[in-house]
């Protein structure tokens, strides 16, 4: 086996996953290393805004082009290596589905490729995909759980964990998939509906909206908080094999349940305030995604500190906070 070294590297070190784990790798003495598509455009600013930029060694690298991937590989030889950079919006994935799948597919691909042709020995993690299952129809989905992907990107991250699967059973590369179930946090941009809620509802609380139009409310959700979620990410590469593993909170609520709970925090009722328009649904929206993370929480000695009711307060504090600093 691969002495390990204390290095890892981190494909899209910029995102919001990217950011809480680099932050808990170096707390845990780790060397991180950290790649974007452009070093000379991206603004890190949820690096920035956990103040751990400086410590970090940052490439330009895209995980769609082989060369890229390998040089990057080459010079960093890492033993822990966390590909989270894709294409990470369900709804955009519709208008670009292209995009979408290459990005998540053709990433993976090239990753384990690059570790085969430079005779890597290197742990790999793969981020997969609540999205992989579809609609749960009411029964928590687990590992053996069949996948029916109702987006391109749930296609995409389908197709890249058959291809983890694929590689560690062929070239014994230690290689997972962590099916993630939904998590969040302040780094969230508003095209995720979670920070469209919690945004659209100070809005009206602060006289600057009216309004906020969503699509289907009828929709359920194991929501997480995103720290937590890395964590189990950093675990899983400390098995001692390689294991497909669903991270989820095991908790399942409504969006309207979200809602709710978000105009309460400003004393609002939301009844007034938010629209469901048919125009904002989905053809193929999933109806109920449900988790049992239990073989998780068995193998890593990990459970979800934060389940939604929680979560709901952390998200609109944190935003309260941001409208301060803001106004000062
Ligand atoms: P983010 O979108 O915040 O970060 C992903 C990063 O990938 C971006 O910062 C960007 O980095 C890079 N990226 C974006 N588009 C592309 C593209 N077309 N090609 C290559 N790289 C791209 O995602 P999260 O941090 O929330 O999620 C991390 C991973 O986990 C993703 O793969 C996501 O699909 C997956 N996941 C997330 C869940 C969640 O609830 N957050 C749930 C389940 C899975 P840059 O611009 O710097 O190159």
């Amino acid at each position: 086996m691969r002495q390990r070294n204390n290095r890892a590297l981190i494909l899209g070190i910029s995102g919001q996953d990217g950011a809480y784990l680099a932050d808990l790798l170096l707390r845990k003495g780790l060397e991180v290393h950290g790649t974007t598509r452009d070093r000379e455009i991206s603004s890190f600013s949820n690096l920035r805004a956990l103040g751990i930029i400086d410590k970090i060694t940052l490439h330009s690298t895209q995980v769609t082009d082989f060369r890229s991937v390998a040089t990057t590989l080459k010079k960093v030889d890492p033993f822990y290596i966390y590909n989270l950079s894709a294409q990470s919006s369900v709804g955009l994935s519709f208008d670009q589905p292209v995009e979408t799948i290459n990005s998540i597919m053709h990433g993976t691909i090239n990753l384990m490729e690059a570790m085969r042709f430079l005779s890597l020995k290197s742990r790999l993690y793969n981020a997969g995909s609540s999205d992989c299952f579809g609609d749960t129809q009411l029964k928590p989905a687990d590992e053996t759980t069949e996948f029916h992907p109702r987006s391109p990107y749930g296609v995409g991250k389908s197709a890249a964990y058959w291809a983890v699967a694929n590689y560690r059973e062929a070239y014994e590369l230690y290689a997972c998939t962590g099916i993630l179930f939904n998590h969040e946090s302040p780094m969230r941009p508003t095209r995720f509906v979670t920070q469209k809620i919690v945004r659209g509802s100070m809005d009206i609380a602060e006289g600057k909206a009216s309004s906020l139009e969503l699509g289907a409310l009828d929709i359920y959700r194991d929501w997480g908080w995103a720290p937590d979620h890395v964590d189990a990410m950093q675990r899983m590469l400390d098995l001692p094999e390689p294991s497909d593993l669903v991270i989820a909170t095991g908790e399942t609520y409504s969006l309207k349940d979200f809602v709710a709970g978000c105009f309460a925090y400003s004393n609002l009722d939301w009844q007034n305030y938010v629209v469901s328009r048919d125009s904002l649904r989905r053809s193929t929206d999933i109806a109920y995604s449900s988790a049992n993370p239990a073989k998780a929480e068995r193998l890593l000695g990990w459970k979800a500190t934060v389940k939604m009711p929680g979560l709901l307060v952390l998200l609109l504090e944190a935003e309260q906070a941001r409208r301060r600093a803001a106004s000062a």
